[in-house]
């Protein structure tokens, strides 16, 4: 397993498109174990392969709290097939937009069909924090940032103060 550098707002990446993975070989489960790792590091409870330059539709999740035992989640070609008509609120944050947080309105349950590590179709239906764990991370995926769900004067705030450190990092 290696531990992989984070793409950080504003890089272009991020908004790119990730394309579906066609079979489950031997590089995507080296690709999840790699996320795992880079996630947990970091660390984070949600990870999507565009963050670590992949533009692949995988994703991990691990909602586990520090001491508890893991809990991985590994979510391959995820599709959103239903959501709750209710709403819920949570702080959200990305490791590609370090130490910024701002509250997002999302609906509070899904359910999720997606391929797993064992290469087979699964079913997951989700409420509370990893209902919006999922919807965060499948954003990333159709190069959606949570910062797109809060209001614009919000978002150019953030996205102007994360050019200018990008920029003072490059002279
Ligand atoms: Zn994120």
């Amino acid at each position: 397993m290696t531990i992989k550098p984070l793409i950080i707002l504003p890089d272009p990446l991020l908004r790119q498109v990730s394309q579906p993975i066609e079979r489950v070989d031997a590089d995507v489960l080296k690709l999840a174990d790699d996320m795992l790792e880079t996630m947990y590091e970091a660390p984070g409870i949600g990870l999507a392969g565009i963050q670590i330059g992949v533009a692949r539709r995988i994703l991990v999740i691990d909602l586990a709290r520090e001491g508890e035992e893991k809990t991985p989640l590994v979510i391959i070609n995820p599709q959103i097939v239903k959501f709750s008509d209710d709403a819920s609120v949570y702080e959200e944050g990305c490791l590609s937009i370090p130490d910024y947080y701002a509250e997002v309105e999302r609906p509070a349950a899904v359910t999720v069909t997606h391929v797993g590590r064992d290469g087979k179709e699964h079913v997951l239906e989700a409420d509370g924090l990893l209902a919006t764990c999922l919807q965060h991370e499948i954003d990333h995926l159709n190069g959606v940032l949570f910062i797109d769900h809060i209001s614009r004067l919000k978002r150019e705030m953030v996205i102007k103060k994360f050019t200018k450190a990008a920029k003072g990092k490059a002279v």
